[in-house]
């Protein structure tokens, strides 16, 4: 069993909608990682859906995702 079957088995998906969330999820990551930094987050949605979406990348993040961003980047500004 591959990790697509399993996490289809978990959620109850389809191996093709859950191939093309993990798709999805690949872009994304890579979006994030080649960008120029730092990130520019822009909050999309409300409450627990919200999610930040970077300006210049377009990677997006949860909420608990950009609160350590932020956090990294004012510790990282007050340690130099
Ligand atoms: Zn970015």
């Amino acid at each position: 069993m591959d990790g697509i079957e399993t996490l289809s088995k978990v959620s109850g998906l389809g191996k093709n909608e859950v191939g093309k969330i993990w798709e999805e999820v690949k872009a994304n990551q890579k979006c994030l990682r080649e960008c120029e930094g730092p990130h520019d987050f822009e909050k999309e949605g409300e409450g627990l859906r919200a999610e930040y979406r970077c300006r210049k990348c377009k990677g997006k993040v949860r909420v608990h995702e950009y609160g350590w961003y932020m956090e990294g980047l004012k510790h990282g500004r007050a340690s130099t």
